[in-house]
């Protein structure tokens, strides 16, 4: 399906959707093409809007990936809300923070806090894996 839009001689713009490109011009020539205003036959495609039907199925995929999207970040925000309330928060040394908890069988403290990528791949050596968390914004 294509989408013409269509203006007749009195300048009157009108939109009509034809199976393929080659349809209007089949239609006009059987004179099948009227103003939808003022009936005269004498129409023609204006410019050319190359709007193809399944654009509309495209702005619904859009919109239901916004929507997954806004669902995910709901998720992570209650991930990040729980975490707030249950880690504690290690704004420095966050490495040697984990090793500390790590190494030590009586510190059951859960910690949270930002690594480095060198960090990260040190802790893992040790065998201390680190979850990575996306930290989404709370607002916005
Ligand atoms: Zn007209």
């Amino acid at each position: 399906m294509i989408k013409y839009i269509l203006k007749c001689k009195n300048k009157h713009e009108f939109e009509s959707w034809f199976s393929d490109s080659k349809e209007f011009d089949r239609l006009k020539n059987k004179n099948l093409i009227e103003c939808i205003f003022c009936q005269t036959k004498k129409v023609d495609k204006s410019i050319m809007a190359p709007s193809v039907a399944n654009s509309k199925l495209h702005n619904g995929q859009r919109q239901i990936s916004k929507l997954k999207m806004k669902n995910f970040k709901k998720d992570l925000l209650k991930l990040r809300k729980f975490v707030e309330k249950n880690f504690e928060y290690v704004e420095q040394n966050f490495a040697n923070k984990v090793r500390e908890v790590y190494y030590d069988k009586n510190n059951k403290k859960n910690i949270y806090g930002k690594a480095t990528q060198d960090e990260k791949e040190e802790l893992k050596e040790e065998g201390i894996d680190l979850v990575n968390i996306p930290w989404v914004d709370k607002d916005n």
